[in-house]
């Protein structure tokens, strides 16, 4: 296994499509921080917080939080000594300007990407799973009305960022469908590949 001393990376996909769970295990594994903008944002409304009141309404209806606000926190979470050396990003860039904020904030310190996971599922397939975590974990933002709304903004905002990283050469897509230790070796072989290369 090849695990390099700095390894950056970004895992995106639909709403649903199991980011979370995946990337917790390719933080472990690469030992890199996880960073997820929807946990940030979360923890900060569990806290009530003045950013948590800022972003709880939106967050509740399924809409994106302000880019320039979003921007400002991820640029001030890498700056921290634990991503120095690398870190996976879940949750961001989910927009154009975002992935041009990153690039800025990388560009800064000389840093670059290595890797985009693509987790690739579905779309009636995240609803159904949705629906089910709703009745788990009671996410406020796991209504059906919200979750096809989330669905339509990844649509909207999110897919013209495959593009983009398949020009720069750093998308590793994988299939997301199966179950969850499938689809880590599935991610671990493509990108243990990628990062070689
Ligand atoms: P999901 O599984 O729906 O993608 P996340 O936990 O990644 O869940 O995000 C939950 C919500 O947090 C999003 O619907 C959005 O309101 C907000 N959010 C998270 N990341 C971003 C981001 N990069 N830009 C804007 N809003 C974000």
């Amino acid at each position: 296994m090849s695990v390099t001393a700095q390894t950056r990376l970004l895992i995106v996909g639909p709403p649903g499509a199991g980011k979370g769970t995946q990337a917790s295990r390719i933080a472990e594994r690469y030992g890199i921080p996880w960073i997820s903008t929807g946990d940030i944002f979360r923890a900060n409304i569990k806290a009530g917080t003045d950013l948590g009141k800022r972003v709880s309404q939106l967050i509740e209806a399924g809409q994106l939080v302000p880019d320039e606000l979003t921007n400002e926190i991820v640029a001030d979470r890498l700056k921290q000594e634990d991503a120095a050396n690398g870190f996976l990003l879940d949750g961001y860039p989910r927009t154009v300007d975002q992935v041009h904020a990153l690039d800025r904030a990388l560009e800064a310190d000389a840093r670059v990407l290595d890797a985009v996971v693509l987790l690739e599922v579905d779309t009636d397939e995240v609803v159904t799973r949705l629906l089910g975590r709703a009745e788990v974990e009671g996410r406020a933002d796991d209504t059906e009305e919200v979750i096809r709304h989330r669905q339509n903004v990844y649509q909207e905002q999110t897919t013209p960022l495959v593009e983009l990283y398949t020009t720069r050469d750093l998308l590793v897509t994988v299939d997301g469908l199966g179950d969850v230790e499938e689809v880590t070796s599935r991610i671990f072989t493509a990108l243990d590949t990628k990062l070689a290369g």
